[in-house]
């Protein structure tokens, strides 16, 4: 067993631990996810601070007492302190670390389309950046279709087919195979600006354009069909500002 491991990564989650020390879930390409102690962050300056969507080389060492990893050192690359200063862009980050950690997968696919939207988030609108991480997260998961034909009965879409959900098989599918009663629909435009928003990278994926309700109810769509699809996993949308419980699930 190793007990020293270096590699690319980013904090996507701390937690408090005792006294002050903190724990950071780093997710790296290389390594995976690892749960790593930064100890005495909370107030020695001289302790490696590792605050919240840090992105850089990470030096660990694992204790052979505790077998705890501990952070040693970081060459940073990126701090993104502007999802500090703002709650939702704050919010949208802890979702996509929500389903990183909800999913357990670490491929450098997922990472490059972690931190492309969590630099996304500097500056584009916050709706369209996580439409586009949700919808390139539950496809490359598997979790979707490809908003082009039915995923369960194979038919495809006729252009005005308002889109139904199979709660069985926990995706968009057509009115056929829908078994919640039209109460999780994606309209006809809403679902093209989906298919074309899969069709697109990161980058290109926001520059869509799309009317503010349109987005905005997009947006809360894909809220209510991933609590239906991690019930009980994302506390950024269970206890956050995104609250779902008034909408009819
Ligand atoms: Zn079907």
């Amino acid at each position: 067993m190793e007990h020293e491991a270096k590699g690319l990564g980013i904090v996507i989650r701390t937690e408090n631990a005792r006294e002050s020390d903190r724990v950071c879930t780093i997710f790296s390409p290389s390594l995976g996810l690892i749960r790593a102690m930064s100890y005495g962050a909370r107030k020695s300056v001289k302790s490696i601070k590792a605050p919240l969507y840090t992105e850089g080389t990470f030096s660990l060492e694992k204790s052979i007492r505790s077998g705890r990893w501990s952070i040693r050192d970081i060459d940073v690359i990126a701090t993104h302190g502007y999802l500090s200063e703002d709650l939702e862009r704050n919010m949208a980050a802890a979702l996509f670390s929500d389903l990183v950690i909800t999913s357990r997968t670490a491929d450098s696919s997922l990472y490059k389309l972690y931190t492309d939207a969590i630099d996304l988030l500097e500056e584009a609108d916050v709706e369209k950046v996580a439409i586009a991480f949700i919808v390139h997260f539950l496809s490359e998961e598997g979790m979707s279709g490809d908003y082009i034909s039915c995923p369960v009965c194979q038919r495809p879409y006729r252009d005005d087919e308002i889109l139904g959900f199979s709660s069985i098989e926990g995706v968009p599918v057509c009115s056929e195979c829908d078994t919640m009663g039209s109460s999780l629909i994606l309209p006809p435009n809403a679902r093209r600006y989906v298919r074309r928003t899969l069709e697109l990278d990161m980058d290109n994926a926001v520059l869509l354009s799309v009317s503010d309700l349109q987005r905005h109810r997009i947006f809360r769509y894909f809220l209510r069909l991933l609590r239906l699809s991690f019930p009980g996993k994302l506390r950024s949308i269970e206890s956050g500002i995104w609250n779902t419980d008034k909408e009819v699930l």
